[in-house]
């Protein structure tokens, strides 16, 4: 049998929260931009893709927040295929999936102050009353101090404006964001490649600390495989819209490799995750 499928089924039967079978997207233009890809996400797994600019990493993100339609294969999400779901049913499940994207600055509107920003998921959910209510006051403002505690930075923040603060600082906003709803999986893509080496390292310190304390799911975009290594357990490479291996981050070094992962391994950079035992 076809290793994707087998390796599909195999994680399917360990109750995934996401899982994508031969998933086929085709722009407009006739641009095959995803070529059946296969993956599964467990409970507090982090799945790391790695892949160049333009091997289909951002549509993959896309599709499997529900943003984009696909053309041919199948995305369940929570063991539910999201092909034919209602409306209704749709923004439930879309409730359930966290999302940080590169640009921080364009995840967050300007004219918004950050508690306003903060609020936003969780105002459109109405009456979700989110667990880590349960003991403070529950004002508005309590909540979005708590979700910027998470994040690290200070209560002061509430009242500013994102051009007040730092592009690490305002990927803490989108992190806390992304967190209020309490998903189980939320899906990164590219979340530091807009920051500063030392940021980098910083923000992904504390996405890392997120998933231990909240028991998450990521699935890590970046087309840095030292950041992806350092946060994943598992590894799949992607290029030109297909998917060319899987692996678990303990095999990233093994001599069977891909020649184009092999490749991917020369640049690999050790200057910016100083916690990780294996870049020291
Ligand atoms: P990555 O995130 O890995 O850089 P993308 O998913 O953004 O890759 O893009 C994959 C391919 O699909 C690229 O060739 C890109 O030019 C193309 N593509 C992305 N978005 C669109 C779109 N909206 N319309 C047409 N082609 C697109
Ligand atoms: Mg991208």
């Amino acid at each position: 049998m076809d290793d994707q499928i087998l390796y599909t089924q195999q994680l399917k039967a360990d109750k995934a929260l996401v899982t994508v079978s031969g998933l086929t997207k085709i722009y407009a233009a006739g641009k095959i931009a995803l070529r059946e890809v296969s993956l599964s996400v467990s409970p507090r797994e982090c799945l790391g893709v790695v892949g160049e600019s333009g091997s289909g990493k951002s549509t993959l993100a896309r599709c499997i927040l529900t943003l984009e339609p696909f053309d041919q294969g199948e995305l369940m999400l929570d063991g539910q295929s999201v092909r034919g779901v209602k409306r209704r049913e749709l923004k439930r499940i879309r409730s359930r999936l966290g999302a940080v994207f590169q640009h921080p600055a364009t995840a967050l509107n300007s004219r918004l102050t950050i508690l306003q920003s903060l609020l936003e998921p969780l105002d459109q959910l109405k009456g979700y009353i989110p667990s880590y209510v349960t003991g403070i006051p529950s004002g508005r403002r309590d909540i979005a101090e708590h979700l910027l505690n998470m994040v690290k930075l200070p209560a002061a923040y509430l009242d500013k404006y994102p051009h007040q603060l730092s592009g690490g600082e305002k990927q803490r906003v989108t992190i806390a964001r992304a967190i209020s709803t309490e998903p189980d999986f939320i899906v990164l893509d590219e979340p530091t490649a807009s920051l500063d080496v030392t940021t980098q390292a910083a923000v992904l310190n504390l996405l890392k600390d997120l998933q231990d304390e909240l028991g998450l799911a990521y699935l890590f975009i970046s087309h840095d495989l030292a950041a992806v290594h350092f946060m994943s357990d598992r590894i799949m490479v992607m290029k030109n819209g297909g998917v060319l291996e899987h692996f678990s981050k303990d095999e990233l070094f093994q001599s069977a490799r891909h020649p184009y992962t092999q490749s991917l391994l020369e640049v690999f950079s050790t200057c910016c995750l100083p916690t990780e035992p294996i870049l020291l």
